[in-house]
């Protein structure tokens, strides 16, 4: 069982998931339609630097959807985060089950892992 205050988390956890969902919000509504509409447009320009354009939408769009689903992988952790505040058992690294600390919680709140096994996964 868990022995943090878990209050100043879950206010982190829901301001990082509004922001999320904000910026997700944007990224869907900065691109609505497929790549394909989009380099459509491109390509009714009609303008001579065509494949210059071509290319600067590709390389925006591939970094929106990159951002996005990073944005949402992000989403799916803090969900996550929040149901171990539920569950009581938040702040305790899922590989050793030592608490994960005050100062790594502050700086990612929905870290699962403590700094060594984080190390260890990501080595
Ligand atoms: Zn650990």
């Amino acid at each position: 069982m868990s022995t943090i205050d878990t209050a100043e988390y879950r206010k982190k956890l829901e301001e990082e998931k509004a922001r999320l969902l904000h910026a997700v919000d944007f990224l869907v509504r900065e691109n609505p339609g497929s790549i394909s509409d989009e380099l459509g447009e491109v390509a009714e320009g009609g303008t001579d630097n065509h494949l210059g354009d071509t290319a600067t939408a590709m390389y925006d769009r591939e970094l929106d959807d990159g951002l996005e689903e990073g944005a949402r992988e992000t989403l799916v952790e803090i969900d996550a985060a929040l149901q171990r505040i539920e569950d009581g058992v938040y702040g305790i690294c899922e590989v050793c089950g030592k608490p994960i600390g005050a100062e790594r919680l502050s700086a990612i709140p929905w870290t699962r892992l403590c700094i060594d096994d984080q190390r260890r996964t990501s080595s």
